[in-house]
């Protein structure tokens, strides 16, 4: 007999062909928004100002000031922006970035957020919010960020780059990963991270040849649905921590850290955690988990070396240091200074001997 705790976290999800502009205005108006701010970016802006369009003058302010990581000084212009309008809703249309500005104005205002998410970040399903200042992101955990609604419309994702799908992609992935050893996994998210792992390795191979295909386009969505919704439930651990990392003491891009080093961690964790990988390696169609995320990468044409996104390979020696400082408490493996050394040596060379 097992014994587990599933905390069940609250959220309506839409998700379908069409649906930001069939489904927008009555999930809004079952919120009861009526002065609401549309936060994208500028990129983004002609497309939520066109999702947005039906709302017509409920739309009370539009914010497009969305950089990555929330930095406290966008935060701050988005929060004068949302009392200037008297907002009462929040709209988000865009990827993690748009979706974590959104977060950190609710945060201490209690507004609703509906999300219409463009990546494979998953932000959308968790209570979890950044805020980067002085250079340190930090990160919390509070319901009054989790959106109300998300909408998933998969058609919004074609226009997505197959560097952008390749990498948020593998962030993804690296949701559902977590959630089979993070603290909070249990029966429920490793269920769920499974389906994940299998919709995205089906999914994102299409996307990227494809990125029209609707059904590929789909299958890559709704992964990331889940491994957010996994992940949400589940937390996260040394790979989160390691990414964590080296985007905050490097400036190394999000996603693309986590498509690179996902391979190399899933070898470290492998010993502590070997029937959470036979299971992953298992929704990956391959025999090694590791080897089946290398090799899925490799196929999405996602970066598999951190030399590749800028890293220094004189700073090597002080990152291990820094992740050996944060190690998470129920990390599957002992975790010391030379593993790490390892680890981010073959991931910055992007050495593959090592996982064979
Ligand atoms: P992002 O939102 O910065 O988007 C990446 C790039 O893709 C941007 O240039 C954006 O303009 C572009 N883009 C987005 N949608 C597009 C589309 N449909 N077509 C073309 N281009 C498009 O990056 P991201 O990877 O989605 O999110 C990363 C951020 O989210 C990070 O700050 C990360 O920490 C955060 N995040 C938070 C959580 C959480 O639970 N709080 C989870 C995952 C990620």
């Amino acid at each position: 007999m097992r014994s587990f705790r599933y905390d069940g976290l609250p959220g309506r999800v839409v998700f379908g062909h069409d649906a930001a502009r069939s489904d927008l205005v009555s999930e809004v108006d079952g919120l009861g928004g009526h002065r609401i701010l549309l936060i994208t970016t500028k990129r983004g802006e002609p497309l939520a100002t066109e999702l947005a369009g039906p709302l017509g003058e409920r739309i009370a302010a539009v914010f497009t000031g969305v950089r990555e990581h929330v930095p406290a000084e966008t935060a701050a212009a988005a929060q004068t922006v949302a009392e200037d309008a008297r907002a009462d809703c929040l709209l988000c249309v865009g990827g993690g970035s748009a979706v974590g500005t959104a977060k950190v104005v609710a945060l201490d205002r209690a507004l609703p957020i509906v999300a219409i998410p463009t990546t494979y970040a998953g932000s959308e399903m968790t209570p979890v919010w950044g805020l980067t200042e002085f250079g340190r992101k930090r990160t919390g955990r509070s319901m009054s960020v989790l959106p109300r609604v998300v909408i998933y419309d998969p058609e919004l994702t074609t226009t997505l780059p197959a560097g952008i799908t390749a990498a948020s992609g593998m962030n993804a992935m690296a949701h559902c990963v977590e959630a089979g050893y993070a603290p909070g996994a249990n029966p429920i998210t490793s269920l769920v991270a499974r389906e994940g792992v299998r919709a995205l390795a089906g999914g994102l191979p299409v996307a990227i040849k494809q990125p029209d295909n609707p059904s590929g386009r789909a299958d890559a969505l709704y992964g990331a649905y889940l491994a957010g919704a996994a992940f949400a439930v589940a937390g996260s651990s040394i790979h989160h921590k390691i990414c964590h990392v080296l985007g905050g003491a490097y400036g190394l891009p999000h996603a693309q850290t986590h498509a690179v080093l996902l391979p190399y961690v899933a070898a470290l964790v492998e010993p502590g955690a070997p029937d959470r990988m036979r299971d992953l390696a298992a929704a990956l169609g391959a025999s090694r988990a590791p080897q089946g995320l290398r090799e899925l990468a490799g196929r999405l044409g996602a970066p598999t070396s951190l030399r590749e996104l800028g890293m220094r390979a004189e700073d090597l020696e002080e990152a291990a240091g820094l992740v050996l400082a944060q190690v998470p408490d129920g990390t599957p493996v002992p975790v010391d200074e030379p593993a790490l050394r390892d680890l981010l040596a073959a991931a910055f060379a992007g050495g593959w001997e090592e996982l064979s």
